[in-house]
This record gives structure tokens, sequence and C-alpha cells, in this order.
């Protein structure tokens, strides 16, 4: 029963945040899915299990690839624009969202799909070799790769390199506050606003993504960036997006950037339609009229909803296409170069040029 998962392997190390219940199972403390391990079992998200009477994770160094990508593709608009990131992910999710656009690595219960192998101090220095500003923990969830995204981000900021978090922030107390210690920007994704669509289409709940945005805005020193994709007839009537945008201006504050993306059809969710651009058009409306400046769309063409417009002087001061950077009229501090006003964000330098190239690196050290 235990064949599957063992110490002995290179890449499984022992997990940080369990204990032993009564009746002889132990529960992984990671996430709210809290699961319940029998020896030998693994959890929702297949890269934990129970070996030798503890919670370990197998899927440490192991990657489902690396790709250098723009920034704004995380995305994130107020970190480091123009730069390039190193992304990688490994396998494996603690949500089960029906419109997983990364099925293929989320869900995989193949760990031989994890085509590439490399230490955090391989990562870090392929990404100061290649000119990556950043490296992204991305395409699965990095909450279920805890231990070794933490041990990616130190080796990272060793070399002055940033870390980089997209997740869906469905993630416990403990091990939320030392995963968000080590990184320096994240995007977390805010599926709905509403607890149902959590349930019924992501097996998972929405407190606990609320209490990681709290923790980001008001116990870190995180960038953070929130993203909505719109799905029709989902979570995209006027009511949740006012819902969420109000609680977002009082919880959060107005100086968040908010990303409302387009779905189109993936996974378990092929009979619902692409999501119409004139929905993630109102949906920036609504948010603005919360007072939220920095609100944008994305996986469309959109002019307007690509915009960063300076909140002292009105002036815009970032326009992009899709992923491109245009007129960028910014100071290398991150200041309205008309007015001075600081804009939100992290900013160390002129704009980087990497534009929209997708460029895949092989990694593996043996
Ligand atoms: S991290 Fe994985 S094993 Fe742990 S509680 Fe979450 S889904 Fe279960």
């Amino acid at each position: 029963m235990t064949a599957d998962i063992s110490l002995e392997d290179r890449f499984t190390v022992p997990g940080r945040y369990w204990h032993r219940l009564d009746d002889g199972r132990v529960q992984c403390d990671v996430c709210p899915r809290e699961c319940r391990l029998h020896e030998g079992q693994r959890g929702l998200c297949f890269v934990r299990g129970r070996v030798d009477d503890q919670v370990v994770l197998t899927s440490y160094g192991r990657s489902s690839g690396f790709c250098v990508d723009p920034i704004e593709k995380k995305p994130l608009n107020h970190f480091l624009p123009g730069s390039a990131v190193l992304s990688f992910g490994t396998a494996g999710c603690n949500l089960s969202c029906r419109f997983c656009q990364n099925w293929d690595i989320s869900k995989s219960r193949e760990i031989d799909r994890l085509s590439d192998s490399a230490g955090p101090d391989d990562i870090a220095e392929a990404a100061e070799r290649l000119g990556c500003r950043s490296v992204a923990m991305t395409y699965n969830d990095p909450t279920v790769f805890l231990e070794y995204a933490v041990d990616v981000a130190d080796a990272c900021r060793a070399r002055g390199i940033k870390a980089v978090l997209v997740t869906a922030g469905h993630v416990n107390d403990d091990a939320r506050r030392e995963l968000y210690a080590h990184v320096d920007a994240a995007n977390v994704d805010l599926k709905a606003f509403t607890d149902d669509f959590y349930r019924r289409v992501a097996a998972a709940r929405l407190q606990p993504v609320l209490d990681t945005l709290v923790h980001l805005r008001h116990e870190t020193d995180v960038w953070f960036e929130i993203t909505t994709l719109l799905i029709p007839g989902y979570n995209d009537s006027d009511a949740e997006i006012d819902a969420e945008c109000a609680w977002i201006a009082d919880e959060l504050g107005t100086d968040v950037p908010l990303h409302f993306t387009a779905f189109h059809p993936d996974f378990k969710m092929r009979d619902v339609p692409p999501t119409p651009p004139a929905t993630l058009t109102r949906a920036r409306g609504i948010a603005q009229r919360h007072g939220l400046r920095f609100v944008y769309t994305g996986n469309v063409h959109d002019a307007e909803g690509g915009r960063t417009s300076c909140p002292g002087c009105g002036e815009v001061v970032v326009e992009r296409d899709w992923y491109v950077i245009g007129r960028y009229r910014l100071t290398d501090d991150g200041r309205c170069a008309a007015c001075g006003t600081a804009v939100p964000g992290r900013y160390d330098g002129p704009v980087g040029r990497w534009g929209a190239r997708r460029l895949p690196v092989h990694l593996a050290t043996s």
C-alpha cells in the first residue's frame, strides 16, 4: 500500500504542517482541505501523502517545466513592469476547479509527467543567467509544494532575484504565515465572491482566500494583485461583482490592482461560452465606481482595460496591449513623469523590454 511513496525517493521530504488524530490517522494542516490520511494514502492534491507515519511532500525539486514569460502574464502590472520572470510549477493542486486551464498539470497523477528537476539554487542561478528579475511559482498552486516553494524563494532572494507566487490563496493560517514571509509578490485568484461557487465549482471555501488577502494587506510587505476569472452565468452578475469590489475597497483599500479576465471553455466546463468582452468592461466599471484605482481586463485586446492612469493627475502612465507595454511614463521609482505622484507597486529602474515572448527552458540537473 505504501509502495508508491517513500522517503528514500530523492524528491520526497518531510512535510511541516500536520498532526496526529486520535483515530490513528494523521491530518495534513497545509490547506483547508485538511486531508486525514491512513498510512500510504495521498491527499487531494496528490503530491502530499503519508508514509512512515508522517505527512511528506513528494514533489520537492520536481517540475513540470520552466519558461521565461513577461511578468504581466502572471498577471502583475505593478511589479517590475516589462521584466522577464522565470516561471515553473510542479504537479497537483488543492482545489478542483471545473474550469481549470492548467488541468493537465494541476490534476496530474503521474509524477513521471514532471519532466524537469532542479534544486532551489539551480532555479535561482538560471533566473540570474537568463536575465529574469523574478521567479514565479505558478501553473499549479505553490501552496501544495510549500517546503520547496520556501526554499526556492530563499535561494532567489540570496541572489537578488524576487520570488513570486501565483495562487488561489486557499491555505491554513500557520502555513500561510510561513509561505508569504518568504516572497516578494503574489497574484491571488479570487475566483468568485460566494462560498457556494467555491464549494460547487472549486471544491473549496471562500473565507480562507479572503483571510489570505487580509493577511497580505495588513501583515506583510508582499506586493499583491487580485485576479477574478469571470465565467458566464457563474460569477459574473452585477450583484456579485459589486459585493466583491465593495469588500476589496473596505478591507484592502483602493490601491490593490484587480484583474478581470476572460474565461475560455476548458476541462469540465466546455459547455459554457467564453466571456464576452462587454462583461469585463461592465465589471471594470463596477470596480471603478467603488473607487478601485487600478482595474484591468485580461485575456482580451482592450486598450482601455490595459491602461494605468496616474492617481494624481489622471494622465495615462502605462499603456499595455495584452502583455506588451507601449507608452510608459513612469520614473524609475514608479512616479508619474508628469506630476510626480507615486503609483503603488514595486519599481526599480527603467521599464523592462521583455515583450510578449515565451521562452521554454530546460533545467534538469540530473
Ligand atoms: S495540502 Fe494537499 S494533502 Fe494537505 S490538506 Fe491540502 S489537499 Fe490535503
